[in-house]
């Protein structure tokens, strides 16, 4: 046996027992794989709480800090908390709302409709909120280097490109390299779903048992989904090429999935 393979031998063993009857060895139990501890930026949207079960399920420790940056209705904080209470995690909220008293050009926090229409129509880029990313994660990050997380978690994908550049790889990317430079507390940007479409979130949802209807989408806030905003289509669509029934309820005036797919996708 070569000096490596007793290494290797002495390493997965123990002696336990040395006398007359000889030798024995026991395997070794292996350490357990080190619980992170994770800061998951929450929204109640059914990517981040994909985000979220995946996490749980995987044996982080997880935490959830939701923010209200001015909103047009706090539907999603409703949704969100309750979601916290059910998976028996903290819950952080935080009030920059503030901030909304310049950012004026969003739809999803200024005065402008939200207008019901694709992602991919030029329409749907007033619902960017200037930097928000940067400035959410930026806290978490704050967040996390002082309560000694060991990461920050976000839930962008694939389609948010389209319309969000700060929902990016080159922008994460960059943003790991300033956290890492930020602090002697080192925080990994976690973006697990960034490279995958809203549809592939849906099955890791499926396979977590997410509970869909007690995830919120709709940037309208009314009292059901309106199925017909750029997230509600996104939404129906994921359900839709995934193979998943969408247990969603929308209001009674939305186009339904058939009317969606023959017009493209276009309410
Ligand atoms: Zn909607």
């Amino acid at each position: 046996m070569s000096d490596e393979e007793d290494l290797t031998y002495e390493q997965n063993y123990v002696l336990t027992t040395a006398g007359s009857a000889g030798v024995t060895w026991a395997l070794k139990e292996k350490p357990k794989k080190k619980q992170k501890k994770i800061l998951c930026i929450y929204s109640g949207g059914m990517d981040s709480t994909v985000l979220l079960y995946d996490l749980i399920n995987k044996g982080n420790q997880v935490e959830a800090i939701w923010f209200n940056y001015g909103q047009r209705h706090k539907k999603e904080h409703l949704f969100a908390e309750q979601i916290c209470s059910k998976l028996g995690i903290e819950f952080t909220e935080l009030d920059i709302s503030e901030i909304n008293s310049f950012l004026t050009n969003s739809s999803l926090s200024g005065e402008q409709d939200i207008p019901d229409v694709h992602y991919e129509d030029d329409k749907a880029i007033n619902t960017i909120v200037p930097n928000r990313n940067m400035i959410m994660l930026s806290i978490a990050t704050a967040k996390a280097i002082n309560d000694k997380f060991d990461a920050v978690a976000f839930g962008c994908h694939y389609g948010d490109r389209v319309v969000y550049p700060d929902c990016r790889i080159e922008y994460t990317n960059a943003l790991q390299t300033a956290i890492f430079l930020a602090d002697r507390h080192l925080v990994k940007l976690l973006t697990p779903f960034i490279d995958i479409t809203k549809a592939d979130i849906v099955n890791i949802g499926q396979k977590n048992n997410v509970p869909w209807t007690q995830t919120w989408t709709c940037y309208k806030g009314l009292e059901k989904h309106c199925g017909s905003c750029p997230t509600c289509i996104e939404r129906r669509e994921a359900f839709h090429l995934a193979k998943v029934l969408d247990p969603t309820d929308y209001d009674n005036h939305a186009l339904t999935v058939e009317e969606l797919v023959s017009r493209k996708w276009r309410p």
